[in-house]
C-alpha cells in the first residue's frame, strides 16, 4: 500500500533504538524525510546512516534529551515545521507504589506527559496552518490496564491520554490527527531491562523470566519494533485521516478486555 506521505517531513523522538527506531524505519520506507533524536550520539548516527542508505531519504539527527527544554529547543531548530511528529522517551523505572515520592512523580510526568504535550504545543500550530498533520504518541498498554510495578508510567501516561482525548478533537478540523499507540511487551532494550528486574527479583534465569512473560501474551511472543513501526506509519498516512484521538493497543492480546 502506498501510504501517500512520500516527501513529508517527520520528527521522531527517542528513535535510535527500539520502538522509536521501528517508527523511523517504517516512515523512511514510506519516503518520509526524518529528524531523528536520542540521547547517545553513537547509536543515533549509526541508525540514521542505515536509514539513509536503505531508503535514500534525508535524515538529520539531534543528539539530546527530549525531556529537557534545551533538548527540545535544539529539536525545533533542526526540525522546523514537520508534518509528522512521533513523541517518545524512555519509560519510568519500575517499583512499588509506596516507593515513590513527589520528585519521582515530577520526573515521570515531565518525561511521559509534559514532554509530548510541549512538543505538540510547539509543532501542531504550523500543521494546522498548512491543513495537514499527524501526531503519534508512543504510550503504553498501562493506560488501558495498570501494570502494578509501573505506577509512575500508569499515572503519567494516563494524564497524557486525557490531554490527547480533548486536544485531538480541537485540532481535527484543521486536518491534524493525534493518536496514541499503546505497546504491550516488545522485544527492545526496555523489555530486556524489565526481564532483568523479574529475573533478579524472583531468582530465575533471563530465559525463564522471558518465557514467563511470553506465557501471559495470547500471541505467545513479544512484539517487534518493525510491526510497531508499520502501525505508526499507517497512522501517519493519508489513509488514516479519519482516525482521531484513538488509543490503539499493540499487545498480542495481552490486555484482557472486550473493548
Ligand atoms: P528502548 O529503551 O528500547 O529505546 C529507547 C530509545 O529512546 C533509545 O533510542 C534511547 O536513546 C531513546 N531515549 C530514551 N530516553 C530518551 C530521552 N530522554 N531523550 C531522547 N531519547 C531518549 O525503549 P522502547 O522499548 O523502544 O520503549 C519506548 C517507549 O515505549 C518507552 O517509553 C517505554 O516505556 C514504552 N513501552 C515499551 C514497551 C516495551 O515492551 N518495549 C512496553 C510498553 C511501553
Amino acid at each position: 500500500m502506498d501510504l501517500g506521505i512520500r516527501g513529508k517531513k517527520a520528527l521522531v523522538c527517542a528513535s535510535s533504538k527500539g520502538l522509536g527506531l521501528g517508527c523511523a524505519t517504517a516512515l523512511a520506507e514510506a519516503g518520509v524525510e526524518l529528524v531523528m533524536n536520542a540521547r547517545g550520539a553513537e547509536a543515533l548516527e549509526a541508525a540514521a546512516a542505515d536509514l539513509r542508505e536503505r531508503f535514500g531519504v534525508e535524515v538529520k539527527t539531534v543528539a539530546g534529551d527530549v525531556t529537557t527544554e534545551e533538548g527540545r529547543a535544539e529539536l525545533y531548530d533542526v526540525a522546523g515545521t514537520p508534518d509528522i511528529l512521533v513523541t517518545n522517551a524512555g519509560g519510568p523505572p519500575p517499583g512499588v507504589w509506596s516507593d515513590w515520592n513527589r520528585d519521582d512523580f515530577i520526573r515521570a510526568l515531565d518525561a511521559n506527559m509534559l514532554t509530548p504535550i510541549a512538543l505538540m504545543t510547539a509543532l501542531v500550530p504550523a500543521m494546522m496552518e498548512r491543513g495537514w498533520g499527524r501526531v503519534v504518541n508512543i504510550t503504553s498498554q498501562s493506560v488501558k490496564a495498570p501494570i502494578p510495578a509501573l505506577g509512575l508510567s500508569n499515572a503519567a501516561r494516563t494524564g497524557l491520554t486525557g490531554y490527547v482525548a480533548g486536544t485531538s478533537r480541537q485540532v481535527a478540523p484543521s486536518g491534524v490527527t493525534i493518536n496514541n499507540l499503546l505497546p504491550g511487551i516488545h522485544a527492545t532494550d526496555r523489555a530486556i531491562s524489565l526481564d532483568t528486574g523479574v529475573s533478579e527479583q524472583q531468582g530465575i534465569s533471563m530465559d525463564d523470566a522471558r518465557a514467563q512473560r511470553q506465557a501471559t501474551i495470547p500471541a505467545r511472543r513479544y512484539g517487534t519494533p518493525a510491526e510497531f513501526g508499520a502501525a505508526c506509519a499507517f497512522l501517519c498516512s493519508q489513509h488514516a485521516g479519519f482516525i482521531v484521538g484513538q488509543n490503539i493497543l499493540l499487545d498480542g492480546g495481552g490486555t484482557n478486555a472486550t473493548i
